[in-house]
């Protein structure tokens, strides 16, 4: 020890730091615990000292710590190790009012190999950072960052809008168009023996299914066109300023896409087809929910004539 450094402040240090300390020798006895270790694992260094580290705490990881603890030694290197890996090595509680669901003190873990004069290793000592702090307000991050993507517009799977978006832009769309006595058109589709295709070729296939069958019908339409998904395999498209004729050259349109080519899944060519029933607003309607089940309606006739077919609403009805 050098002379300027006054006997015991190392010993203090290391007592005083908040961070766990403690050191093992070649055959994993422990020969130091400092207090934090101590205070933390309610075991003082007097009932550790010397003692084989996994006949004490035979809750540790042992594989995966005689891996480090040998890794320092071999290589002559540090070893680190992160709680986004291992939450925590010693299941220590912590003190945090806070922990938004955190139960035990998360630690970063350092493992030093410790040399003598000839450049041996002759232990091994391992730090324990209490690292609940960053782990709380990673968590908490997560957490928002996931209520935003749940309070967004778009579905997860096909990335067109959800079901709530579209219910809103029916809504507004509805209104709208009623008071300025404007036409408005509404697309019900329903995937052709979509079970099928998830029982042939996996509900992985049925994924992709989904998200080409939702490109094809953005493809065909114009930016001011609403698609979304609006159920299992539905999807509704809600056709601003369009007329039932206008509506019906759109429909035939995703119709014949979505029939034209087969889905590519790995090696497989899957056909697809998609049933439409088309409603265009009226003035009995009294909210866009009638719109939207006359579009039901119609749709149940396009499956019940064959499937992939365009049905139109049939007025008064
Ligand atoms: P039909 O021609 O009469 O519409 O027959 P269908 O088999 O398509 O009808 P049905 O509505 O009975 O089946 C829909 C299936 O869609 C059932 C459900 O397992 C499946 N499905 C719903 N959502 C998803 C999804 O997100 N992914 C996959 N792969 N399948 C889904
Ligand atoms: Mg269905
Ligand atoms: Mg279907």
């Amino acid at each position: 020890m050098p002379s300027s450094v006054p006997e015991g402040l190392l010993e203090f240090i290391v007592d005083r730091i908040n961070v766990g300390i403690l050191a093992v020798d070649r055959a994993y006895r422990i020969i130091l615990w400092n207090e934090f270790m101590a205070s933390y694992s309610e075991r003082p260094a007097r009932e550790v000292l010397g003692r084989d580290l996994f006949e004490a705490f035979p809750e540790l990881p042992r594989k995966w710590m005689e891996r480090k603890i040998t890794g320092a030694v071999v290589l002559k290197n540090f070893s680190f190790a992160s709680w986004k890996q291992r939450p925590y090595l010693f299941r220590f509680n912590h003190n945090r009012p806070i922990t938004g669901g955190i139960d035990h003190m998360r630690q970063d873990i350092t493992f030093m190999p410790v040399m003598d004069g000839q450049g041996e290793v002759t232990h091994v000592c391992i730090y324990i950072y209490d690292v609940t702090d960053t782990a709380v307000y990673q968590t908490m991050l997560q957490d928002a960052l996931r209520r935003l993507a749940e309070s967004n517009n778009r579905d997860g799977l096909t990335g067109v809008y959800n079901r709530r978006y579209l219910e809103e832009s029916l809504e507004y769309e509805f209104t709208r168009a009623r008071r300025y006595g404007h036409p408005l058109s509404v697309l019900l589709l329903d995937l052709d023996h979509f079970k099928r295709i998830n029982d042939t070729h996996g509900h992985l296939a049925g994924d992709e299914v989904l998200r080409q069958a939702a490109q094809r019908i953005t493809s065909a339409v114009r930016n001011v066109d609403v698609v979304g998904r609006y159920g299992g395999e539905e999807f509704l498209v809600l056709l601003p300023e369009t007329d039932s004729e206008g509506a019906q050259v759109v429909a035939e349109r995703i119709r014949s896409l979505i029939a034209a080519q087969p889905v590519v899944y790995g090696d497989t060519a899957i056909d697809i087809s998609t049933s439409v029933g088309l409603a265009t607003l009226d003035e009995r309607m009294a909210a866009y929910t009638d719109l939207v089940e006359r579009a039901d309606g119609a749709l149940y006739r396009a499956k019940d004539g064959g499937r992939n077919q365009v049905v139109v609403q049939v007025a008064g009805e």
